[in-house]
């Protein structure tokens, strides 16, 4: 196991056990996970990122306030994983992430 795979495991762990990701959810982060960094992400065939496109989705939300980890249609990510999913279409999502289908999860 290399270093940088050690070390991002411990931080995973680290982040787990601390409560950091659904903090990072909470105050609107998400740092700099992409989808394609995810598992799950590379078994995605064509039909599958033609839907993600069509919502025109992307890692990094550039509209303030809403992020894929406070929309209605989140899925948090498994304990230890960087991302979560989406209920409209297959694969992992950034908690960053945004797409035009957003809206405000329930209170
Ligand atoms: S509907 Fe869009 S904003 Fe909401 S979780 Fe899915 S990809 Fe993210």
């Amino acid at each position: 196991m290399s270093d940088s795979v050690s070390r991002r495991r411990f931080l995973v762990s680290a982040g787990a056990v601390l409560g950091v990701g659904p903090m990072l959810a909470a105050c609107g982060g998400g740092g700099d996970v992409t989808a394609a960094s995810c598992e799950g992400y590379a078994a995605l065939d064509a039909a599958a990122l033609q839907q993600r496109a069509s919502l025109e989705y992307v890692d990094k939300s550039a509209t303030p306030g809403q992020l894929c980890s406070n929309c209605r249609f989140y899925n948090a990510p498994a304990a230890g994983a960087d991302c979560g999913g989406c209920q409209l279409f297959p694969g992992p999502v950034a908690p960053g992430g945004w797409c035009k289908s957003w809206v405000a999860m329930a209170a």
